[in-house]
């Protein structure tokens, strides 16, 4: 059984769009439980209404008819107890209701659970044999067990699928995809998949604009491969074995047959462009060796698999520059990279969204260095289908709505028409300084890790840079940069904001922040071998990077240094006692450098409980909100699945800030906050009052920042603060700010941290 569920799984992945989705799963359902009918009903809210919208075994014109209310038949029952019913003879139950349309007469055992995601009732699953009989217990598990695993799969279908594939026309669920926050803002627009070479799995459907067009590239692309095979199996028949040599014929062979080329040809002549085509006929194929028990054979599927990647490079290769982007183009990618961003031209793209990735990403970091939003780790969104729809990207809440109902396009075009007229009316604030009515000035610095990263940072007005994540310079690159190299990158970068400071951060790696010629591999990696534990741990690195700062630093004098990942004291030391070294080492080597302020982010608890050891060793703290909410809510910030449970208003998060400042004041030492929590306009005057020293954001932030800081008394904020800190529950204080900012005139930022 567990066999043929992943068979399922599997085949209800590769589907094309919901409808073929749901009739796999019925048709594999129904063969694997030796039943006589599978059905799925799916939920529709809107109309309060379950609906067949797949069938085998009942009358298959009744798929998208049938309806039953939602306290309806015992359809209905499995709604409203969330739990199997399992009936012997259904048409004898108090709740049945009989659907004359379906032709269910002559079944009687019925079996029928809930599909959930996320506490969500998506539907109900069903199964129905004519004979008397309750179905055994472990069909039910099994079944439990089909719904269970399958809900993901159709949320994600009927959200990606949109309207233009239920069969009425309505859409049936509310449909968004939640992902994490890449970068704030809201964006409407129509989705470009961005090309990934050569993978045929992320091809998206499109409609050939020109099928004539379509089949000669495509044929031109199979003889150019055919042609390449051909002269480097003559070139390499020399030094291969008779075996090896003989695949590349295997390919010529395969390429000069009929099937794969007529099959691709054919179904470009149906309206699929060449690419999609291509991907459909190389599964087809590949599967049939899959299924097949010699293994020998099965790993031909590999093969197929391979000739199919050959000739998407060569169609891509012949379509590079030639693609029409949409006015508003989203683009949408399985791992979007930034050179698939550079593709789209800048004046067209309004929006990101990518499957892989988290708010740390590269991607989101240019997202927010460019103003525009992003939702990234949109697991299971199926990229494949989405080419060409409409969609809304909500960077705010981390999520995307595609096909969005007219009542959801219209909310978001409010939105981002408040958003422009915000925008507007920040820019006025540039050169006024970020101070209270009262009169408390707060100091505001920008986050940044990409050099593209500097202008907008620059221009941002932000006095400083409170955290320089040196890990980026680290991740483009394919070997561990040298000490020179490293060196003109923070130069650069300490001129450009010279006499400002610059606090850079010594390496992060680790987390999620992986080198790509480094890798490691980790089962819990936001527990492991992560910033500072990395480094000590390879003191020739974390010596180089020292080294290369210090002697940036020689110029403007304006660099501060800081440690990320502390959660003990003897971590700080040994870095200190690193720091001292590289200084007297370059002082021996004649290069004049002075010692940097040293600081140390309080990201892990035991940094917030030790903050008072912590302060005695250094110069400045640096709230790092990202990790410690993270850590101290035991919620991973990158997982889409428990996003909603990550807030930076937990009162547990305000506790922990509270305490630290508390120490910080006490014993002298300057504190900041690096998160991203600095930049939510809920959370400012809340900081405010704990009475931080700086805040530090994404460039993008600042204005609304200021806005917010220019608008709120110090004396509000503390009233404010101590009122959160007596609330219980995280929702009662962000209702509390965003009722807040609507009665200061900022409604249009309540969502703006969210
Ligand atoms: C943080 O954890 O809050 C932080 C600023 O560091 P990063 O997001 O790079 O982990
Ligand atoms: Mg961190």
């Amino acid at each position: 059984m567990l066999h043929n569920l992943r068979r399922v799984i599997q085949e209800v992945n590769a589907a094309n769009n919901l409808d073929e989705a749901l009739s796999i799963i019925v048709r594999r359902v129904k063969e694997a439980m030796e039943v006589d009918v599978c059905s799925v009903f799916l939920n529709d809210p809107a109309r309060g209404q379950f609906v067949l919208m797949a069938t085998n075994g009942l009358n298959p014109a009744a798929v998208g008819k049938s309806r039953l209310g939602h306290h309806e038949g015992l359809i209905g029952l499995v709604g409203e107890r969330q739990e199997p019913v399992n009936v012997a003879d259904a048409g004898s139950h108090p709740r049945y209701r009989h659907m004359p349309e379906t032709g269910e007469e002559p079944h009687h055992a019925f079996l029928g659970v809930p599909i959930i995601h996320y506490r969500r009732l998506l539907g109900v699953l069903v199964a129905q044999h004519t004979v008397h009989r309750r179905f055994e217990e472990d069909e039910v598990a099994f079944f439990l067990t089909v719904a269970a695993q399958l809900a993901g799969g159709i949320s994600h279908a009927a959200a990606s699928s949109g309207p233009s594939v239920t069969s009425n026309g309505q859409p049936l669920q509310p449909g968004f995809v939640q992902g994490v926050r890449g970068a704030p803002g809201v964006a409407l627009g129509t989705i470009a998949v961005a090309d990934p070479l050569a993978d045929l799995a992320s091809v998206p459907n499109r409609r050939a604009r020109d099928t004539e067009a379509e089949e000669v590239s495509f044929c031109a692309a199979v003889a150019a491969v055919q042609q390449a095979l051909r002269t480097s199996g003559e070139h390499m028949s020399a030094h291969l074995p008779a075996e090896e040599r003989a695949l590349f014929d295997v390919f010529v062979m395969l390429l000069g047959g009929d099937t794969l080329v007529s099959d691709t040809v054919r179904r470009i002549r149906e309206g699929q462009w060449a690419p999609a085509a291509l991907r459909d006929t190389i599964h087809e194929h590949a599967s049939v060796f899959e299924n097949l028990e010699d293994p020998y054979l099965q790993a031909r599927a590999e093969d197929i698999r391979g000739l199919g990647r050959r000739i998407l490079m060569q169609l891509q290769s012949e379509d590079v520059g030639s693609r029409t982007w949409p006015e508003r183009c989203i683009l949408v990618g399985e791992e979007l990279s930034l050179a698939q961003i550079a593709e789209v031209p800048i004046n067209r793209l309004a929006g990101i969204a990518s499957v892989r990735g988290s708010a740390v990403s590269h991607v989101a970091l240019l997202a927010r260095a460019m103003d525009i939003p992003a939702v990234m780790g949109l697991d299971d969104l199926r990229v494949s289908w989405l080419d060409e729809q409409p969609i809304v990207v909500d960077g705010y809440e981390g999520r995307v709505f595609i096909n969005p109902s007219a009542a959801v396009q219209k909310e978001f075009q409010r939105l981002a028409r408040e958003e422009d007229e915000i925008t507007a009316g920040v820019r006025e604030l540039r050169e006024l300084p970020a101070e209270t009515p009262d009169g408390i000035r707060m100091p505001l610095h920008v986050n940044t890790g990409l050099l593209s990263d500097i202008t907008p940072s620059l221009k941002s007005g932000a006095e400083g840079v409170g955290l320089y994540r040196t890990e980026f310079p680290f991740m483009v690159r394919d070997s561990f940069p040298s000490e020179d190299e490293q060196y003109q990158t923070y130069r650069a970068v300490l001129a450009a904001f010279a006499p400002r400071t610059v606090t850079m951060r010594t390496l992060d790696v680790g987390g999620d922040k992986n080198l790509p010629y480094f890798p490691v591999d980790e089962d819990n990696p936001f527990l492991g071998w992560r910033g500072i534990r990395f480094t000590l741990d390879h003191p020739e690195i974390f010596l180089t990077q020292l080294r290369a700062m210090l002697r940036a630093n020689a110029d403007h004098g304006n660099l501060r240094l800081l440690l990320p990942m502390i959660s003990r004291v003897d971590e700080v030391d040994e870095a200190a006692a690193h720091l001292a070294r590289a200084h007297r080492e370059l002082i021996e080597e004649g290069q004049p450098c002075a010692m940097p302020s040293i600081g140390v982010m309080i990201e892990a608890p035991s940094a917030v409980y030790q903050a008072h050891a912590l302060s005695r060793r250094v110069d400045f703290l640096s709230l790092g909100t990202n990790d410690l909410t993270q850590y101290i809510l035991a919620v991973d910030r990158n997982n889409p699945r428990v996003a909603s449970l990550y807030d930076g208003l937990h009162p547990a998060v305000l506790r922990a800030v509270v305490d630290a400042t508390e120490v910080a004041r006490a014993t002298g030492t300057p504190i900041s906050v690096c998160g991203e929590m600095a930049g939510d306009p809920a959370a400012i005057p809340l900081l405010l009052a704990t009475g931080v020293d700086a805040l530090s954001m994404s460039a993008c932030a600042i204005p609304k920042a200021k806005w917010v800081i220019r608008s709120i008394a110090k004396a509000q904020a503390a009233d404010l603060l101590e009122r959160a800190l007596a609330m219980e529950e995280p929702q009662s204080i962000r209702g509390m700010m965003d009722g807040v900012l609507d009665a200061a005139g900022l409604g249009g930022l309540v969502r703006a941290g969210k």
